[in-house]
């Protein structure tokens, strides 16, 4: 443009603006549906009571803030090997890949930094530039792959009028799509549905994978919410492991975020692993991954990664409850599904696929005019595609907020 007068309006951001919607109304019943972040049930936001205890020991032995690496310290990139790959021991595959130095970790700004970094990397390296995506998916997936530079393509996921999984469908379009493509996968409470493959079904999507030589990437936003642990949330992970091991599989990338899992949202706390096939290839795809992350941002933050850093370290004993901490927002969460669902009149409206649904949504299935009902004669505010952020809901709204979706499906 010549003038910036020129500069077209760009459309509000669909999540973020039904919040500010939300805030202006004035009736005190209202619901937030929207963002994905966690509320007790009193509304309120929280922070783990582990990440405050982590928080004090960095204040009393915090001694400077210098920089750390482009890619983060070695603390953080070894405490998310240990987490993810070693799985606290149990997965002796990802341990041999970890001792092969077949893992390239690097700390990144949070889950969607990670998403945007590997998308970069992708674009540079890699020689297709399709990348299949579920539909549907989070709507920051396919806008944060375009700006990469790769082209986003849909695979068949879920059917809206059966509220379930098209397993058929799924299957039927991956095998339609050309060899090497990258194929996204979420690792565990796929957002925005809530519905995950079962071991088996993951058995046949990674046999097509392997068919068709696609490159896995893998994105774990929600790890611990599916089960409450974080440990029993990451069969996907471990599988793909073994396959590498076995060299049914040259490499992978997983894209993961501290942001739910510890509560750690602003503090923009994730990372980036690229599985490689040898420690010579790993030292080149690190150097790589610093000759590309340090014109953009030169290094991530550092809050966040030494919260991180210090409850994965032994010494200060703080696994445990952390490990609590997040089995009491998933049980909450839990809790709140069940008793939406309980409310729910399900002589108009079959309801069950909420109970299959894991993680921080429910995928209600309403229509998009049936969510503008929702927001205009009962102030409850979600996005139309229908998905429910159970984080608003708590004992003192659920019966209105059934009672509303009652009104609305009649
Ligand atoms: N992937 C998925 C599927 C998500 O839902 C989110 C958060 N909404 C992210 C990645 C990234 O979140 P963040 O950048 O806050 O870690």
């Amino acid at each position: 443009v010549r003038k910036w007068s020129e500069i077209p309006l760009a459309p509000p951001d669909k999540i973020l603006g039904i919040s500010e919607a939300y805030n202006k109304d004035a009736n005190t019943s209202k619901i937030n549906l929207g963002v994905g972040a966690y509320r007790d049930n009193s509304g309120k936001p929280i922070i783990f009571p582990s990440v405050k205890e982590a928080e004090k020991i960095l204040l009393a032995s915090e001694v400077e803030k210098e920089y750390t690496g482009i890619t983060g310290s070695k603390k953080f990139q070894n405490a998310v090997k240990g987490f993810v790959f070693n799985n606290s021991g149990k997965d002796v595959n990802g341990q041999q890949l970890i001792e092969q130095n077949r893992i390239v970790t690097a700390q990144t700004i949070s889950g969607t930094g990670s998403l945007r970094v590997i998308g970069d990397f992708l674009n540079r390296f890699y020689t297709n530039k399709k990348l299949l995506v579920p539909k549907p998916t989070w709507a920051n997936h396919v806008a944060v792959f375009k700006d990469a530079g790769l082209e986003p393509e849909f695979y068949a996921y879920y059917e809206t009028s059966k509220n379930d999984l098209d397993f058929a469908n799924l299957k039927k379009s991956l095998s339609s799509q050309p060899d090497g493509s990258i194929v996204l996968l979420h690792a565990c409470c796929h957002n925005p549905t809530g519905m995950d493959l079962t071991p088996e079904q993951w058995e046949e999507v990674l046999a097509i994978v392997q068919e068709k030589n696609f490159y896995p990437l893998v994105d774990m936003a929600y790890q611990g919410f599916a089960s409450g642990n974080p440990y029993k949330d990451i069969g996907l992970i471990r599988r793909l492991n073994e396959l590498v091991v076995q060299n049914k599989l040259k490499s992978y990338a997983l894209c993961q975020s501290f942001a739910k899992n510890m509560g750690l949202y602003g503090e923009r706390t994730g990372s980036i692993s690229i599985i490689t096939e040898s420690a010579e290839a790993s030292q080149a795809i690190e150097s790589q991954l610093k000759k590309l992350i340090r014109p953009i941002y030169s290094s991530p933050p550092i809050h966040g990664s030494k919260i991180v850093e210090i409850i994965f370290d032994e010494q200060h004993n703080l696994l445990n409850s952390w490990l609590q901490d997040l089995d009491k927002v998933v049980g909450r969460l839990n809790t709140v599904r069940s008793k939406l669902y309980e409310n729910l009149d399900k002589s108009s409206y079959n309801w069950d696929h909420l109970l299959k649904q894991r993680g921080m949504f429910v995928y209600t299935g309403l229509s998009a005019e049936q969510v503008i009902k929702l927001r205009n004669d009962y102030s409850v505010y979600a996005t139309e595609d229908g998905r429910f952020s159970i984080s608003g809901i708590n004992d003192n709204n659920v019966e209105y907020l059934a009672n509303a979706i009652n009104e609305v499906v009649k």
